[in-house]
């Protein structure tokens, strides 16, 4: 670690003194934890750092200055160049399974968590930067990341947070000067990701391999109070920390099967304990509706398939009742109880997640009741929306205009292949909504809260990409982050936007790009 008192980069990087300097309140607890959890080590250097972007608005909500992280010494750190005041740099350890594949150590093998900070909500935020170079757990990889991932993760993850949907956020990125060899050779780049923690179901998958529980005592302690500080007072706190994870991931999945988003790598190593989407890799929305759909190119058999996504969420979560069988036995009492206890948790999931799903789509329908009938209405239009290749996020934006009468049906028919289809299930829609003395406009004002205009449409995220990384034009990567910052909200010049990819535009697969 470069000693606090070294001279600050930004007074030899700029002319004059530095009006900026840079302040992190670093107050870190994982760095307290057990030597095994982690290997402590600086980030990597590189050659030639320089400021893609700093999210002003994310970086004082978490107490730092945004320009200072734009200075000349704020990018030095950023890059991993200079390690700030207060941070202890390290590599977490992990396991997970990958593609139902266990392996027993993963780990931070391309990030390093600098420390973490205390938001302006009280929260507590880890702040980690990925792309920092080689640590003990990179295997075989470089440790760095390339300019296009970092993008696609920064572009994202803000849009998710904008959407309302739990998730790690982008505080920060810049490239390296330096070139990651992929297929081909890319502009290295650096995300600094902030989140509430980067506890994965994987890390405790890695204590509990090793049959170390005192190990996976300590990280749920950790994670109990961290994320679950109410459950340390129960009764059966391991108990509880498995209820409140399975209860966040539910209430997490149900949101990406109502936004239309496949996060592609579901594996225990990308499920984060605080109940936040995390490892945005191979990701997409879907545009034309289909259950079935898989965007990523290393998801051979459809895992991780949009419709797959709350299946495995639950092979997810009893990996990690699996890992926590060891303490639900000390407090159920032995092996048949405990093993009684995990099954009853994750039973809940099921219940859970439709009963988020079905409030979150009775809002997309503009439905203010819980009714007999109402599931089947929604499956109705799902399966003709799929039947007709209707685009997800612009049916059910569409439907907040229908809404007003069948006058304005025009927009949304028009989405799908054989427009009759739509009518007769909106003659349906139509008589349900009668049963409800609720004002169209009232019913309007809802929709569009949970149905946005703006979702980060493949096209447009390859596009920004593409400019950023093939002509260093930043400009559809900054107006894409603009676009994205208020989706739920009509911009009619952004039409363009709005629309789903013409058939010469469509993006077919995405790639993980690690
Ligand atoms: P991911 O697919 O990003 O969730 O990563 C899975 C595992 O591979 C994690 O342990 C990562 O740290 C590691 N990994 C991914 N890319 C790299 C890389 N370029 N260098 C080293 N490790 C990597
Ligand atoms: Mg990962």
């Amino acid at each position: 670690m470069s000693s606090p008192d070294a001279p600050a980069i930004a007074s030899s990087a700029t002319s004059g003194p530095d009006r900026h300097p840079v302040r992190f309140d670093f107050e870190n607890t994982y760095a307290r934890l057990p030597e095994r959890f982690y290997a402590r080590l600086d980030p990597a250097p590189v050659t030639a750092p320089r400021l893609v972007k700093v999210n002003v608005e994310l970086a004082r909500n978490l107490g730092l200055d945004p320009d200072a992280l734009a200075s000349a010494q704020g990018v030095e750190i950023l890059a991993g160049n200079h390690v700030a005041e207060g941070a202890e740099p390290l590599a977490i350890a992990y396991a997970g399974h990958q593609f139902g594949h266990f392996v027993p150590q993963l780990g931070d093998g391309r990030a390093n968590l600098l420390g973490e900070v205390m938001g302006r909500d009280g929260v507590r935020y880890d702040i980690q930067l990925k792309g920092s170079g080689p640590t003990p757990f990179s295997r075989r990889g470089d440790g760095r990341a390339a300019l296009g991932p970092v993008l696609r993760e920064y572009i994202v993850s803000e849009a998710m947070a904008a959407l309302g949907v739990p998730t790690t956020r982008a505080l920060a990125a810049v490239t390296t000067g330096q070139r990651v060899l992929r297929e081909t050779a890319l502009p290295g780049a650096i995300l600094t990701r902030v989140a509430a923690s980067h506890l994965r179901v994987g890390t405790f998958q890695y204590f509990a391999a090793q049959g170390d529980t005192e190990g996976t005592r300590r990280l749920a302690d950790y994670a109990i109070s961290r994320h679950y500080p109410e459950f340390a007072q129960e009764k059966q706190p391991y108990r509880a920390l498995l209820d409140g994870v399975i209860a966040r991931q539910a209430r997490l999945v149900a949101q990406w099967m109502l936004l239309g988003f496949i996060h592609g790598v579901m594996n225990t190593d990308n499920t984060a304990i605080s109940g936040e989407t995390i490892d945005y890799g191979p990701c997409a929305f879907i545009e034309a509706y289909d259950p079935d759909k898989v965007f990523s190119s290393i998801d051979l058999y459809g895992r991780y398939a949009y419709g797959n996504q709350p299946h495995i969420a639950h092979w997810n979560l009893t990996r990690l009742a699996e890992a926590l069988l060891p303490l639900l036995e000390q407090e159920a009492g032995d092996q048949e109880a405990a093993l009684a206890s995990a099954k009853e948790a994750l039973a809940a999931f099921e219940p859970q997640f439709e009963g988020a799903r079905m409030a979150g789509l009775r809002r997309k329908l503009g439905l203010f009741t819980d009714r007999e009938g109402d599931a089947r209405l929604v499956q109705d239009l799902l399966e003709r929306m799929a039947a007709n290749r209707a685009d997800f996020t612009l049916t059910f934006r569409r439907l907040c205009d229908s809404v007003a009468g069948p006058e304005r049906d025009q927009g949304v028919r028009a989405l799908f292949a054989d427009p009759g289809a739509h009518d007769s299930w909106a003659a349906e829609w139509r008589r349900r909504l009668e049963e409800e003395p609720v004002s169209w406009q009232t019913r309007a004002a809802m929709m569009r809260t949970a149905n946005p205009a703006f979702i980060p449409r493949n096209h447009l995220v390859e596009a920004a990409i593409d400019a950023a990384v093939g002509r260093q034009d930043f400009q559809p990567f900054e107006d894409l982050l603009d676009v994205m910052s208020r989706p739920y909200e009509d911009r009619p010049v952004l039409e363009r936007y709005a629309t789903p990819a013409r058939p010469e535009e469509c993006v077919r697969q995405t790639f993980c790009g690690t």
